[in-house]
């Protein structure tokens, strides 16, 4: 399936080559592999790096519960306009970013002691109206309730939608908003966040051919390998163009991981 992407790197990805170590009195041969590490469209490697984070966010979830303060999550999405997709990231990323380097932003995380965060971007394709929107999971660095972290997902919203229309994208949020608390283990939410992130081999792709709804990128992928359908071929190449160089996964800076 990666020959079939078209940029530089995926290709080729995994390939097998040989480095040498060379020590005081040996030299040792051993085998690597070479990963592009490309989290928006490689079939290799978006399960290698989002298995790696799904482990990281459990555990991080875990603790952040139990020693630290209160999470919440909050999807993040915009008006979906009949578009190519490289139109709809353009806008997600940029209200995003006006967004996040506001004073209001700044002050919010101040007032409710908001410390860090992570972003995830989810793609669903389906030609024109593909549906690229933000799974954002909120880090407070108190004990705060459920009510509380609704206003600021709240006052999130509204800056999202001022911005957003700052930047010429009118109308309210989409319908596919929610958001709500994360107790507990991380483990089922981290499954959540990174859900895009693998092959799956349940999903067959001779369904696509009976349903109109959306596919997640490698479900995309591997349905336009195996039925050899080029209606797909374009939005595939769509989507190659939207992510060039985005962040699937982005951190606020200083995102801490783990403190045990
Ligand atoms: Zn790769």
């Amino acid at each position: 399936m990666r020959q079939f992407t078209t940029l530089r790197g995926i290709s080729s990805c995994g390939s097998k080559f040989a480095v040498v170590r060379v020590k005081a009195n040996s030299r040792e041969v051993v085998e690597i592999h070479d990963l592009c590490r490309n989290k928006n469209v490689c079939p290799v490697c978006m399960g290698i790096q989002y298995r790696k984070l799904t482990i990281a966010l459990a555990s991080l979830v875990e603790e952040w519960n139990e020693d630290i303060g209160s999470i919440y999550t909050q999807t993040l999405t915009l008006p979906n306009r009949t578009r190519r997709l490289i139109y709809k990231h353009e806008d997600l990323s940029a209200t995003w970013s006006a967004m996040t380097k506001s004073k209001a932003f700044a002050a919010l995380k101040r007032e409710f002691n908001m410390s860090q965060y992570l972003r995830v971007t989810e793609d669903v394709l389906n030609g024109l109206k593909s549906f690229p929107h933000f799974h954002v999971t909120w880090f407070f660095h108190t004990k705060t309730d459920d009510n509380r972290m609704s206003e600021f997902c709240n006052r999130i919203a509204t800056l999202w939608v001022h911005f957003a229309a700052k930047g010429g994208v009118r109308g309210a949020l989409a319908s596919k908003q929610w958001y709500g608390p994360i107790f507990g283990t991380g483990k089922g939410y981290a499954q959540y966040v990174f859900k895009h992130g693998f092959l799956d081999l349940s999903f067959d792709p001779k369904s696509r051919l009976q349903t109109s709804s959306g596919l997640k990128p490698l479900d995309h992928l591997r349905t336009l390998v195996e039925t050899g359908d080029m209606g797909l071929l374009e939005t595939w190449l769509d989507y190659e163009i939207a992510t060039f160089r985005r962040h699937r996964v982005q951190l606020s800076s200083k995102f801490t991981w783990t403190n045990r």
